[in-house]
């Protein structure tokens, strides 16, 4: 004896009922497929029966019989496939497995396409940052310029300069050898001393660079004051400031910066000047810009040890304002000397480019006499009744 068939949830087409879908059950027992609605009952032979898969996204299964046109029968309910039937009858059975086939296609075809669509996405992630940089070496010059220009200006309302003739001639001078290997195409480079007694030094889009007086203090020889600077420029050059702003944005506007054309980018730009005056660089443009920034070094024959030198002071800089204030906030206070890389780290990553290079000695010597020049400048500072000590006290990050 064959168990009850169990009734499923049905729909039904029928001539009587025109064009209009008929809700009931249906049962598979007996060699009969059965519809039972309120207003419609009819049955079909198993025998000779049609089953195939329909309606949208394939989600139903259809029952028809040749012999009976106009008329079937679809459910929903998969389950309906395990009716003894479709064991017993050789042709159910081949349908059984045919649909079974498909689902499976369609569900490895579905699986297929959600890879394929992550994969996408992830490569669109992956390639942010080149996708990024693409956008910032189409951004005219001349923009990059003013936004530098925004940023200064906002920088000059709360700072002192040193405008010197003399400290600025001997300024250029120290600064001559390595700006003569950085390419100045794209803007040209100017030197601003700021009267900061903080280790600090910075650099804005367009070329404008500033050195505190605290850094130009407390350098031991003018290779520390260089390799600085090598860095600085190296964050100009490889446009980290605009990449910053524009890797901001989010993904979605990057990408469309990147297929369509940049002249959006202009109003986005200005208005986030004042970002450039408080943003850190992030850790990989930080390696970025030490690379880059000893690569300068190297070309110009300058000894690029400085840097790792002036990392050093950086470091005991980092330990006293972390014992003045215990949290770490402090360390905000710092830009150039910004904790992320880990000074240890970058300082490592500058001796293995040092071992790479294999150059030992014969370095250019500094065309300037720097304890004069430190002397001068730190007569022209009592005469603007600053600080001349190196200690920096606390004060917002460039
Ligand atoms: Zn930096």
């Amino acid at each position: 004896m064959t168990p009850a068939a169990t009734p499923f949830e049905a729909g039904a087409f029928h001539p009587d009922h025109g064009t209009r879908r008929v809700a009931g059950r249906m049962s598979l027992e007996g060699g009969l497929v059965r519809f039972e609605a309120e207003s419609l009952q009819f049955t079909l032979p198993v025998e000779g029966l049609t089953v195939r898969l329909g309606g949208a996204s394939d989600r139903l299964i259809f029952f028809e019989h040749p012999e009976m046109p106009g008329i079937s029968v679809f459910t929903s309910d998969r389950t309906v496939l395990e009716q003894p039937a479709f064991a017993q009858n050789a042709a159910l059975g081949r349908a059984r497995g045919k649909i079974r086939q498909t689902q499976w296609l369609s569900r490895g075809v579905l699986f297929a396409v959600v890879l394929a669509l992550a994969a996408v996405l992830a490569g669109i992630w992956l390639a942010k940052d080149s996708m990024v940089e693409s956008v910032a070496a189409k951004v005219p010059a001349g923009w990059e310029q003013k936004l530098g220009e925004a940023a200064f200006v906002q920088f000059s309302l709360g700072h002192k300069f040193l405008t010197d003739d003399e400290l600025k001639r001997q300024l250029d001078q120290l600064a001559a050898p390595l700006l003569a290997v950085v390419p100045q195409d794209r803007y040209p480079f100017t030197l601003h001393l700021v009267e900061d007694p903080s280790l600090n030094a910075f650099a804005l889009p367009g070329g404008k660079v500033m050195l505190h007086s605290g850094l130009l203090l407390a350098a031991d020889t003018p290779e520390e004051v260089l390799g600085v600077l090598a860095h600085e420029l190296a964050h100009v050059t490889r446009q980290h400031g605009v990449r910053g702003i524009v890797s901001n944005l989010g993904l979605y506007a990057v990408v469309t910066f990147f297929v369509g054309d940049v002249s959006g980018v202009a109003a986005i730009l200005v208005n986030n000047a004042p970002f450039l005056l408080s943003q850190k660089f992030s850790r990989d443009h930080e390696r970025e810009a030490d690379e880059q920034g000893f690569r300068y070094l190297e070309a110009a024959g300058l000894n690029p040890r400085g840097l790792i030198t002036f990392f050093d002071k950086v470091r005991a800089e980092e330990e006293s304002l972390k014992a003045k204030v215990p949290g770490g906030q402090a360390l905000d206070a710092l830009g150039f000397l910004s904790t992320h890389p880990a000074t240890s780290e970058r300082q490592a990553r500058l001796e293995r480019l040092i071992a790479e290079s294999g150059r030992r000695d014969a370095f250019k010597a500094v065309d300037l006499d720097f304890a004069a020049f430190q002397q001068l400048l730190r007569s022209k500072l009592s005469l603007m009744g600053s600080a001349t000590n190196s200690a920096a006290p606390l004060q917002a990050q460039p």
